[in-house]
This record gives C-alpha cells, sequence and structure tokens, in this order.
C-alpha cells in the first residue's frame, strides 16, 4: 500500500502512529472486549479515555484552571452561533475583525442575534493580509472581539493579537490549534473543529474561560448552551465518543514529540522549506504578504489558469494529492498541518522544481 502525501485543507492527514494505533485497537480497546466505538460512554473505560483526553490537551496547551474544555459537536460552524448566543448578552454588540469567508460566516451568524460590527477588514486585497489594529478601532463596551486567527483559505494568520484591552477576544483557531504554543490567558474563549489538526471531523473543542458561562441569553437552545456542557463534564448528551478517542492519541503524539515548542519548531522549518522556494521560483508565487503567513496552510500560483490545472493534475499522479486552490481563490492551496510530514514537502518542492523546469 502507498500512502499519498494529502495536503488537503481538512479532513486532513493524521499522524500515521495515531491512525496505527487506532487500528491495533479497533477490535478490542485494552481488555475490553470491544472497539471504542462500540462501548458505552458511560462506562469506565470510557470516562478514563475522555479525562485522559481533557487531561492532555490542558497538559500541551499549558490551559489555565479557570478555563473550561468542552468537547462539543456541530463544528466550528456552529460556534458561530453558541458564541453570540452565550456571549452577547451585556451591551448586546459584538466586534468581528474580517479576514476571509470563516470570519464573514461568523460575523453574518453573530449579527442575528445582536449588533456585530466590521471593526476591520481586508477584503479589499482578497483577504492576502491581516488588517493592523488598535485598541481605539475596538467598542470598548462590546461583548466580544471574534478573530479567525489561521485563515484556512486564504493563508494568513494572526502573528499577533489585537489589543482588545478588557473586552474578551474570541478566536476561531480550527486550522492553527496545537501547531504552536498560544497564550490561553489571552482569550475568552477559543473555539476549534478537529478536522484540521486533531482528528477525524465529528468533535469540536471549546476552550472558555469559566467566568463566561452561564449568560447564555434566554432563546438559547439547552444544546448550545456552554453552561450545559460545562455542568455536565461535555457528557450531558452521547459525546462523539471516538473522535474523543482519537483526539486523545493525537494529543499523546504531541506530547512524544516535545510538546508544542517541539511542534513549532518543526512547522516552521516545514514551511520555511515551501516559503523560502516560492519567493526563490519565477514560475510559482505565494499570495499571502510575507509577514502574515500561515505555517498551516500555504496557498499559492502560478498565473496561469491552466498552468495551475495541469500542475495539480500531474501532482496527483505523481502522489501529491488534494493540492487543488479553494474554489474561491484559484490556484493551489498546500495545507501542512501537524501530520504532514517534512519529507512530504521536500519532496513536493522537488516536484514542484520540476514542473518548473519542464514549463519554462
Ligand atoms: C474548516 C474551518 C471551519 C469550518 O469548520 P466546520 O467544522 O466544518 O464547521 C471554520 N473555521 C475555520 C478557520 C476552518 O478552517
Amino acid at each position: 500500500m502507498a500512502r499519498v502525501y494529502n495536503f488537503s485543507a481538512g479532513p486532513s492527514m493524521l499522524p500515521e502512529e495515531v491512525l496505527k494505533t487506532a487500528a491495533a485497537e479497533m477490535l478490542e480497546y485494552g481488555e475490553t472486549g470491544q472497539s471504542v466505538m462500540e462501548m458505552s460512554h458511560r462506562s469506565k473505560e470510557y470516562e478514563a479515555i475522555i479525562k485522559q483526553a481533557e487531561a492532555d490537551l490542558r497538559e500541551i496547551m499549558k490551559i489555565p484552571d479557570n478555563y473550561d474544555v468542552l468537547f462539543l459537536q456541530g463544528g466550528a460552524s456552529t460556534q458561530f452561533a453558541m458564541v453570540p448566543l452565550n456571549l452577547m448578552t451585556g451591551s448586546g454588540r459584538a466586534d468581528y475583525i474580517i479576514t476571509g469567508q470563516w470570519a464573514n460566516k461568523a460575523y453574518k451568524e453573530g449579527a442575528r442575534y445582536g449588533k456585530a460590527r466590521i471593526a476591520a477588514s481586508s477584503a479589499d486585497k482578497t483577504y492576502s493580509y491581516i488588517p493592523k489594529t488598535s485598541r481605539a478601532d475596538f467598542d470598548p463596551e462590546a461583548d466580544y472581539v471574534h478573530i479567525c486567527m489561521n485563515n484556512t483559505i486564504y493563508g494568513t494568520k494572526f502573528h499577533n493579537l489585537p489589543d482588545t484591552g478588557d473586552v474578551p477576544l474570541v478566536a476561531d483557531i480550527s486550522s492553527c490549534i496545537l501547531s504552536e504554543p498560544i497564550d490561553v490567558a489571552k482569550f475568552g474563549l477559543l473555539y476549534a473543529g478537529a478536522q484540521k489538526n486533531v482528528a477525524p471531523a465529528g468533535v469540536t473543542i471549546v476552550i472558555i474561560r469559566r467566568d463566561l458561562i452561564g449568560k447564555a441569553m434566554e432563546i438559547t437552545p439547552t444544546m448550545l448552551n456552554y453552561a450545559t456542557h460545562s455542568e455536565n463534564g461535555s457528557m450531558f448528551n452521547t459525546p462523539p465518543c471516538y473522535t474523543i478517542y482519537i483526539a486523545g492519541l493525537t494529543f499523546k503524539w504531541i506530547k512524544k514529540l516535545g510538546g508544542l515548542e517541539e511542534m513549532k519548531k518543526i512547522n516552521e522549518k516545514k514551511a520555511k522549506i515551501l516559503y523560502d522556494f516560492l519567493d526563490s521560483s519565477k514560475l510559482f508565487k505565494g499570495t499571502v504578504v510575507p509577514e502574515d503567513r500561515s505555517l498551516m496552510n500555504v496557498p499559492f500560483v502560478t498565473g496561469s489558469d491552466e498552468l495551475d490545472a495541469k500542475f495539480v493534475a500531474e501532482a496527483k499522479s505523481a502522489g501529491f494529492v488534494n493540492l487543488k486552490g479553494h474554489r474561491s481563490v484559484g490556484g493551489m492551496r498546500a495545507s501542512i498541518y501537524n501530520a504532514m510530514p517534512t519529507e512530504g514537502v521536500v519532496r513536493l518542492v522537488e516536484f514542484m522544481k520540476k514542473f518548473e523546469e519542464e514549463n519554462a
């Protein structure tokens, strides 16, 4: 069997070690005589799995004790509604920075529940940069400021956080969670769908400062109230058991690797290989201003739709799959999440060099 190098933006590659462990434990987990998929979520074996997953995530992300970790369903997209339903209840106003489609979707959902305001945007240049802001750009009475930390489609990332003063910062970290250390204490709430850097689709991780829980709007459905899940240890109803188990294996993999400091070093080295090539290439070029480049999603173009399509097709035949850019931007995008080995990027760059020579 030949595994391909999968550059998909999500769902995306999982560490081979995680897949192998899951395969080995597929028919029988421990001495239970059953798969994790078949277990009661109320069993002591499963309780140990979810508790350990939370403990490991807290350890690798250094999550302070005054934050809750919730394992929810509905993807990051459900958080676009849960955040306003639960937090937009003081002044009823919230500020959003629009850095791409996901940020915009979050803003539009927020606008359904209160006064959402665009505090800054990079729509003027196809979201190829992160807008600079200062504290004066934000409503000091807003209930929160929302950002999308890493913009999966456009390949930008907030390398510096906006200064929001006392207003809680809420961030969608779906495509950069666990890619490098993050100072959780700087945020009121962090959320991430699992299918980019953690596990298969199906679990959404929410990290929320506890004082922000319990203020939801009256109309909030029980299942969309953070308090419901906080009070029940993410077990109000059946959690996405198997996905949480895989997430736990990924957390262990990161721990073994040396944690997020080490992960960051690997990711920086990996991304540099690709960015250095893009900066020196006569055919390919990156689409993002250098200071705002993402470590995880690297969009690039040749300038010709025809050559782009030819490249994507030839790359696929050579074992480099899912390099087609998002339908809204075109060109190519290499998503190089944690599980993409450095060798995958080295081999991709070799292939790009060869393509450049052949198509000069
Ligand atoms: C993929 C992605 C989403 C959407 O996630 P779902 O789990 O499909 O709802 C939202 N935000 C960002 C930044 C993403 O990368």
